[in-house]
């Protein structure tokens, strides 16, 4: 079996190994100081200002997209929301079942973020811009710095939903994000079920002045909890000490080099891909995954990948069902997946 996925990935061996141990109990020193470490690597990995908060909270990504989203925002604040894809959308839906009312900068599937598109929101009193810095239905990646540029000279808090980007793409939290999520089973290659957020101080200080309609999702009982190095409600116990151990392993390899390790598989698949003809957008991409263009059949592709090859690519849905398969380059692949995978392809689109 081989996954070119976006999440859950090919796993580690070690990951494999340690998943299948009993449970220790979780309200234990141990445990505390676990988890306190696990907060000082991450924040080291994900570049957090001195002064950041940082949650776990036992949930998909979609679920500390609605933490960070309910928990710093009221409706009486305005959004402004960057909706490239499904991922953009579901921020929209975040914020209308919360009654926060946002601006939407819409794009087309293949339409690449500029400046432009932001210049008519400036100066519109947004408290803050939500982004899923790479959109992972078309794999976009969208300048951060120009968004980060574009939040400090409008007052707003920048959100940054990385959960796919994370250990993919350079990303530079202090440089002007005020809250990162990141999720277990994208690049981290873990179990789905742990999300973690980094909230900036300054953000941290406005969640302390709402009177929070969160309970689960609270954000505010995670970050107190964890100060203690502990969880208000039980955690994926499992999960959390292997993300304890692959935090390590990343820092030991080193942030950089992991970044470039996946840079690298991304370019390999890109050359390859388009030398055997296949069609890739143009506009900027996250080293996470590579978006294919289709006439059409991209599902069929998926399909007999599957059932002929054991290979699993992602597919796409709605109306890029047709057109889109997507090819992840996170988690244990190498290049000489990457070769499998090419003539696999051309042998069912023969
Ligand atoms: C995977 C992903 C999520 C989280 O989806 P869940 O299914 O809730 O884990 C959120 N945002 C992006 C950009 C993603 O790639």
């Amino acid at each position: 079996m081989r996954l070119f996925t976006v999440g859950p990935v090919m796993m580690f061996p070690e990951t494999l190994e340690a998943s299948g141990r009993q449970l220790p109990y979780f309200r234990t020193d141990e445990f505390s100081e676990l988890m306190l470490d696990s907060e000082q690597v991450f924040k080291r990995l994900v570049g957090a200002p001195d002064g950041s908060k940082v949650a776990f909270l036992t949930s998909s990504g979609t679920g500390a997209m609605e933490a960070v989203v309910g928990s710093c925002f009221t409706p009486s604040d305005r959004l402004l929301i960057v909706i490239g894809g499904g991922f953009g959308r579901r921020f929209g839906e975040i914020c209308d079942v919360h009654g926060i009312p946002h601006d939407d900068v819409v794009l087309d599937w293949d339409e690449t973020l500029t400046e432009e598109h932001l210049m008519g929101f400036a100066g519109c009193g947004h408290a803050g811009l939500l982004v899923n810095v790479d959109e992972t239905s078309t794999g976009q990646h969208y300048d951060l710095a120009m968004l980060s540029r574009f939040c400090r000279e409008n007052s707003m808090f920048l959100i940054v939903d990385a959960i796919s980007s994370f250990l993919a793409d350079r990303l530079v939290m202090s440089e002007g994000a005020d809250a990162v999520i990141v999720s277990s089973q994208k690049a981290l290659a873990l179990e789905p079920g742990i999300s973690i957020v980094a909230l900036s101080g300054r953000l941290y200080d406005r969640v302390l002045g709402i009177d929070s309609h969160m309970y689960y999702l609270d954000i505010r009982k995670h970050v107190e909890n964890q100060v203690r190095g502990q969880t208000p409600f039980t955690p994926a116990v499992g999960t959390l000490i292997c993300l304890n151990d692959m935090l390590h392993m990343v820092d030991a390899e080193g942030i950089d080099s992991k970044v470039a390790h996946t840079a690298e598989l991304a370019s390999y698949f890109r050359v390859k891909a388009r030398d055997a003809g296949l069609t890739i957008p143009d506009y900027p991409l996250s080293n996470a995954v590579t978006p294919i263009v289709f006439d059409g059949d991209a599902y069929e592709v998926y399909r007999r990948l599957r059932s002929e090859h054991d290979i699993t690519v992602t597919p796409s849905g709605g109306d890029l069902k047709g057109i889109l398969l997507r090819v992840g380059h996170i988690g244990n692949l190498s290049k000489e997946d990457y070769d499998v995978l090419i003539d696999a392809m051309m042998e069912v689109m023969q």
